[in-house]
């Protein structure tokens, strides 16, 4: 059973099953995505680009980029099939961020990680020293 939901697409109240859309939206991605196969499963349209297929089918861009992300037109078969990476903009066919922008992610969290442990070990310090030197002036006061 599924639940009641608003069709993102055209906000029409469906049941949400395995889909995210509604029966009609269904059927019209569906159709959509034959015209986009029918075209470039073409030899000679198999090095088309997202652009050149919108263009010559009419389909939306952002379908065609969600039939890419969802791996129903594959880059492997297609290599000219790709979007832009959300950071800087590169023809990609994979996740959401290229090569160099993924690397530079997990570089930039490595850093922060880096950055949290020093000002962690400072705080250590700064806390033994002030430390140090609060039973320095005690002693002295023994005098
Ligand atoms: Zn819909
Ligand atoms: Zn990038």
């Amino acid at each position: 059973m599924g639940e009641l939901a608003n069709c993102p697409n055209c906000n029409a109240l469906f049941v949400q099953g395995i889909r995210d859309i509604c029966q009609d939206c269904y059927k019209i991605e569906e159709q959509a995505f034959r015209t986009v196969y029918d075209f470039i499963k073409q030899r000679k349209n198999r090095q088309a680009t997202i652009a050149q297929i919108v263009e010559a089918t009419e389909v939306d861009e952002e379908l065609i980029m969600k039939f890419v992300k969802e791996k129903r037109l594959r880059a492997s078969q297609f290599p000219n099939l790709t979007y832009p990476c959300e950071k800087c903009g590169k023809g990609i066919n994979d996740g959401i961020l290229c090569g160099s922008c993924s690397s530079e992610l997990v570089n930039d969290l490595q850093t922060q990680e880096k950055i949290d442990q020093v000002s962690a070990r400072n705080k250590q310090q700064e806390q033994s020293e002030s430390h140090t030197y609060v039973s320095y002036h005690k002693n002295r006061n023994n005098y």
